[in-house]
């Protein structure tokens, strides 16, 4: 199956999770999550209609947006960043969605400052609290948005997880909905319910995802294929 194909069964699959939710395909977001794909696969990708795509690694989005890759969508970064990286990110993303910690808001609310424009973000949330997992824990996440309000150059859109590794099918269906619940208590808690997104779900579980109430999900293989890590 071509990308565009994928595309489309995975849009089939959004629609039917968003209709048992109560809400129409319309309101999920797809974002490509591009990574080990080349300038042409992004391009095929935008053609058929994904919202967005998103970048792992600094290096890879850097080389792809000389190639013009990303044109004619908006381009999202969604690994984990470095904060000696944060200004090769803030103004070529439209939207970081890995913001997991206060040094790294700081540094992106400095780099902002710095370029004279806004940067929008999402909060990342380790929602199953792993060790080796960046993100904030659910319970200093309502801290990390006061502050993130405070900071004149940086824009909170909503948050974002990654769950952990499922072992069995629906296993994270509690993560998402414990995800869910934190979203929707900040954004009227802080934000008078003016957040937008809440990112999550991946290939192997964005219909979960949706019916737990998310609206925007980062489907890399089952757009593009199995990487190929030996390259
Ligand atoms: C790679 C990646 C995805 C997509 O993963 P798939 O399982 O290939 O769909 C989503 N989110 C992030 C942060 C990723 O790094």
């Amino acid at each position: 199956m071509t990308i565009t194909e994928h595309i489309a069964a995975v849009r089939r699959e959004m629609a039917e999770a968003a209709r048992e939710s109560g809400r129409s395909e319309r309101d999920i977001f797809l974002v490509g999550a591009s990574k080990m794909n080349d300038a042409a696969a992004c391009q095929e990708a935008i053609a058929a209609g994904v919202n967005a795509l998103g970048e792992n690694r600094v290096q890879e989005m850097t080389a792809k947006l000389a190639q013009n890759a990303y044109d004619g969508a908006p381009l999202h970064f969604i690994g984990h960043l470095q904060r000696n990286k944060v200004r090769q990110v803030v103004g070529k993303a439209a939207l970081i969605q890995s913001i997991g910690s206060e040094a790294l808001l700081r540094e992106v609310e400095k780099e902002a400052a710095r370029q004279q424009l806004v940067q929008d973000i999402l909060l990342e949330v380790n929602i199953g609290g792993e060790e080796a997992k960046s993100g904030f824990a659910p319970e200093e996440t309502e801290a990390a948005a006061v502050l993130a309000r405070e900071l004149p150059h940086v824009r909170v859109r909503g948050l974002m997880t990654i769950p952990p590794v499922e072992t069995v099918p629906h296993g994270n269906l509690v993560y998402f909905e414990k995800m869910h619940r934190l979203y929707v208590d900040i954004n009227g808690k802080i934000y008078d319910n003016k957040l937008e997104y809440i990112s999550m779900g991946m290939s192997g579980d964005f219909a979960d995802a949706i019916r737990a109430g998310s609206n925007m999900v980062r489907v890399g293989t089952a757009i593009f294929g199995a990487r190929d890590y030996t390259k």
